[in-house]
């Protein structure tokens, strides 16, 4: 399947010079959404995952239904403020802007094998952040999974020595 045919590429969207992938043209289609999730679990399955983190909100998009199709656990990595219980955090530059992200300090057990799932990889910042994260609990991170990767922002070497899967490259 071609994937990007139900990708909406919005020019200069949040701010001149993005050219911001809307995936909602995906999500809204059942058939398609549901191929891209099961063509990423089959990429996943052999890796012995216990618990995919996500972080929000697109990352719940793509990590919760990955995670009810392997039968593995969700953690959600929220923006700093939002989490009920006593959380971790850690900052990061996004390619538009700064933030901080967040995740409850008992979400993952040491040891722990751990996928992190993301709509879209661009400059690799939001997902060194939720690797940072889930290792400082003591978890493992062995794959990071995503729908959409920015090639020429290059943010899958900032990821050395942890497996990469993409369904659509730009
Ligand atoms: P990174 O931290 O630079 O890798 O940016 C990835 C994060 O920014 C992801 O959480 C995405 O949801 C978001 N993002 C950046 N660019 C786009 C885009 O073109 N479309 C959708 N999301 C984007």
């Amino acid at each position: 399947m071609n994937f990007k045919e139900y990708i909406r590429v919005i020019e200069n969207w949040p701010q001149e010079g993005i050219r911001f992938k809307d995936i909602t043209t995906l999500l809204n289609n059942g058939p398609v959404y549901k191929e891209a999730i099961d063509q990423l679990k089959q990429l996943v399955k052999d890796l012995k995952i216990d618990v995919i983190a996500g972080p929000e909100a697109r990352g719940f998009v793509v990590g919760a239904p990955l995670a009810y199709a392997l039968g593995v656990g969700f953690v959600p990595i929220r923006k700093s403020g939002k989490l009920p219980s006593q959380t971790i955090e850690a900052g990061y530059d996004l390619e538009y802007g700064k933030d901080k992200l967040a995740v409850h300090n008992d979400a993952i057990q040491p040891g722990q094998r751990v996928l992190i799932a993301d709509d879209l990889l661009a400059t690799g910042g939001t997902i060194a952040t939720a690797i940072n994260l889930v290792e400082q609990l003591g978890g493992e991170v062995v794959g990071a999974a995503f729908l959409i990767e920015l090639t020429y922002l290059t943010g899958r070497e900032k990821m050395k020595g942890i497996e990469v899967f993409t369904l659509m490259q730009y």
